[in-house]
């Protein structure tokens, strides 16, 4: 077989270039380079570097590093798990490398975690390259659908069905474009039981802020409660991702955590409140519009 070489990889490092953060890049230095293919949907590949343990790339655009991955996994799932008084049907659309279900099935109250990824790749590749994350799909608990998640939640039989919601998507550019609008938000409130949660990865506030805005003010229109957290996170662009969290109870708090969450390495109660306090820069876009 011969050697594996991939376009954004030159002299040894990978460049995270991208259109989407122009005249930035961020950079790993690769030891080898594991796999690459062209899935149906994406360019797909994982190379081991040499400080952040393995990394999932997909269309240039870095995934999961073995290193930081779990700020982001706990985030995304915790915040609207937590802040749900009980929480016992999950859905996860995209996340196929299997780290927010990890977290998900972490709740005792979870008795069922479906997962709906576009791509069978991911979670294929993960199983081999990144095991401490794709235990998540292999969990009694875990039941994982290959489809788009759009067209799932347009299934009736998807109606009124989940407690919590949550999508771990890639960013607004081919298959997840749609996962960003929207008539998905409107599936979503429909897929929910009453007083559910969603979450959402919801971009960074250095690169996307009027994306996050826009994010804010779609979700507010269809949910009494929409507000906007953080994590950080070395290795996505600037350092920093944010989620956009609803709740269909008016009442709802979803800043508040309701219990704790076991064996976490960047999540707890504190974190939580903290998360959605954002820089005032931010926040005027967010809350004001
Ligand atoms: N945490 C990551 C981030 O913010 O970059 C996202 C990780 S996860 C691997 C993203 C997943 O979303 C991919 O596996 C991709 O196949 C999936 N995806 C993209 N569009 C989708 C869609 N329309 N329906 C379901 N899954 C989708």
């Amino acid at each position: 077989m011969g050697v594996i070489t991939h376009p954004n990889i030159r002299d040894g490092w990978f460049h995270e270039t991208n259109s989407q953060w122009p005249g930035q890049a961020m950079s790993l230095q690769v030891q080898r380079i594991l796999h690459h293919e062209k899935s149906l949907f994406q360019d797909v590949l994982v190379f081991e570097s040499t400080t952040f343990g393995n990394v999932l790339v997909l269309d240039g655009v870095i995934q999961c590093t073995e290193r930081d991955e779990f700020s982001y996994q706990e985030m995304i799932a915790h915040l609207p798990i937590a802040s749900h008084p009980n929480p016992e049907r999950v859905l996860v659309i995209g996340g196929g490398d299997g780290g927010v279900l990890r977290e998900v099935v972490k709740h005792d109250s979870v008795k069922e975690a479906i997962l709906c990824d576009i791509d069978e790749a991911v979670p294929r590749v993960s199983q081999q390259y990144l095991p401490k994350m794709a235990e998540g799909l292999n969990h009694p608990k875990s039941k994982v659908i290959i489809g788009d998640g759009f067209a799932f939640l347009k299934d009736p039989k998807n109606k009124a069905s989940f407690d919590v919601i949550i999508t771990d998507s890639s960013d607004p550019v081919g298959p997840a474009e749609v996962l960003f609008q929207q008539p998905y938000f409107a599936l979503l409130k429909e897929a929910l039981k009453p007083g559910g949660h969603i979450s959402t990865q919801a971009e960074c506030v250095w690169i996307h802020l009027n994306l996050i805005g826009e994010l804010r003010r779609s979700t507010k229109e269809l949910f009494p409660v929409a507000d906007y957290a953080f994590t950080t996170i070395p290795t996505y662009p600037s350092g920093q991702i944010g989620f956009v969290v609803c709740s269909l109870d008016a009442n709802r708090n979803v800043r508040e955590p309701l219990r704790q969450v076991p064996d976490c390495r960047y999540y707890n109660s504190e974190v939580h409140k903290a998360s959605f306090i954002v820089p005032e820069f931010a926040r005027k876009v967010i809350e004001e519009g």
